[in-house]
């Protein structure tokens, strides 16, 4: 595809949310590592101490060296993006926290992130990075007697519902959503694009891969794919959206 014509293409969207999905932070690296299946069960979590100490010696020892994260070239992009008025939103299906702790604004962590401790029973809250640059406790000082806990869900806890809640509406009045895939589209995306097939609306799926992810149940035929490296389309985006200004 001219990339010409897709910068022209681009400078007429607005109302643009973008879906953000996994594995899109160092390859996927913290991912796998921070993934569902890794993560106790909320109830071992809350009434077994061993469960609780495994589970954050598992945190810190994958966390020691490299956090707080450095913000990656294309978290840097998807921040430029993120400051043009045509964005109404991003939902961002990775757990790395990176995007929000720059700049919370219009950004959904639809599967939480791993930025933030807090305390089931006040809402206190304790940042990763003092838990573990300062080895600071992980036993919250409001109640004493409960533990903090990272706000991504544990088995047997389903994703937040104010979350969920605020992706359908911005699914519900955007105009054109894309959706940045680096080798696979989540069940959660799927529903997503059914609500945004039903209103008509225009949706493009970046992705390098050659799946059309046919196999699917979805109707599919009105998704728009484009074959480009999520890093090439990210600045091809930044150029419309700087267009679009002038
Ligand atoms: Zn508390």
């Amino acid at each position: 595809m001219n990339s010409d014509i897709l910068i022209d293409d681009l400078i007429e969207y607005n109302q643009i949310v973008l879906i953000i999905e996994k594995n899109f932070f160092e390859n996927g690296k913290y991912e796998i590592l921070f993934d569902y299946e890794t993560r106790p069960s909320i109830k071992d979590f809350r009434s077994n101490e061993e469960s609780r100490n495994q589970y954050f010696s598992h945190i810190s020892h994958i966390l020691k060296d490299d956090y707080p994260f450095a913000v990656s070239d294309r978290y840097r992009r998807i921040l430029e993006i993120k400051k043009s008025q045509s964005i109404s939103g991003i939902i961002n299906l990775n757990i790395d926290g990176i995007l929000k702790l720059e700049d919370p604004q219009n950004i959904i962590d639809l599967e939480g992130n791993i930025s933030w401790l807090y305390c089931s029973t006040c809402g206190m809250d304790k940042s990763m990075e003092s838990v573990i640059k300062n080895q600071d406790a992980v036993s919250c000082s409001g109640c004493k007697d409960n533990v903090l806990k990272p706000s991504i869900p544990f088995k047997g806890q389903d994703i937040a519902e104010w979350d969920y809640r605020d992706s359908w509406m911005l699914l519900n009045r955007c105009e054109n959503l894309i959706i940045l895939a680096e080798d696979r589209i989540s069940p959660i995306t799927y529903s997503f694009i059914e609500i945004v097939v039903k209103r008509n609306k225009a949706i493009h799926i970046i992705s390098e891969t050659s799946n059309k992810y046919e196999d699917l149940h979805v109707d599919m035929s009105s998704v728009n794919f484009i074959d480009y490296s999520i890093d090439n389309f990210l600045d091809i985006m930044i150029k419309s959206l700087e267009n679009q200004v002038i």
